[in-house]
């Protein structure tokens, strides 16, 4: 049994401000994404921006179309920083206080997490095409494929060692949508279940092959 497990989102919550960008150019700035695939360029450099509108402030969640943002209050914050090595930042709203909501940055680990060759296969089987190139960032994005239709994870050892939840080197995604695949530590996806059994639940089934 691995120590690592998928956090599987069962309904979002929230919508990102501004729309025109999905979110995104608050995060890491007009320039910081690629406009034409919705890759971002380099680390997220300023906070989601969370449209206050109709969102219910309570445990965890994942607003819609960053999908590999994990928000939170800042008082579940506060606790998972000091039980685990991950780092949060504050999310703000369009306008009013800032400080209720934190989410957590995902740091990408490692070169690569998957075999390419198995990675294409699974791709095609699913898509009919493995991915594709972005003719204006040159970033390779697979198909969308969730961790359960994944080949073998093939992560180094600096996963472990280093935090408790990492997003894989490789984008997935399709249009405008762009992802990493993210595992984390079982203990903190069961403290993320035990906040919010509504909106996560564990797949305990990665298979992780320690490079
Ligand atoms: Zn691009």
């Amino acid at each position: 049994m691995s120590d690592y497990v998928e956090l599987q989102q069962l309904r979002d919550r929230g919508w990102p401000w501004h729309k025109s960008s999905g979110g995104l150019t608050p995060m890491f700035g007009e320039d910081g994404w690629c406009h034409s695939c919705g890759v971002p360029k380099g680390p997220q450099s300023g906070s989601l921006v969370l449209q206050r509108r109709g969102l219910r402030v309570e445990g965890a969640w994942v607003p819609n179309w960053q999908f590999d943002v994990i928000c939170m209050t800042a008082e579940l914050g506060r606790v998972a920083a000091e039980r685990f090595r991950l780092e949060t930042r504050v999310v703000r709203w369009p306008a009013g206080p800032v400080g209720d909501v934190v989410q957590i940055v995902i740091p990408t680990v490692g070169e690569s997490w998957f075999d390419p060759e198995e990675l294409r296969a699974e791709a095609i089987k699913r898509h009919g095409v493995a991915g594709a190139r972005c003719e204006e960032c040159g970033v390779w994005r697979w198909m969308p494929l969730g961790l359960s239709m994944l080949p073998p994870l093939r992560t180094p050892r600096s996963v472990s060692a280093d935090v408790d939840i990492a997003a894989s080197p490789e984008w997935f995604g399709d249009g405008f949508n762009a992802f990493r695949q993210v595992i984390m530590k079982r203990e903190l996806a069961e403290f993320l279940v035990e906040a919010s059994p509504r909106d996560f639940e564990i797949n305990p089934n990665v298979e992780i092959i320690p490079t």
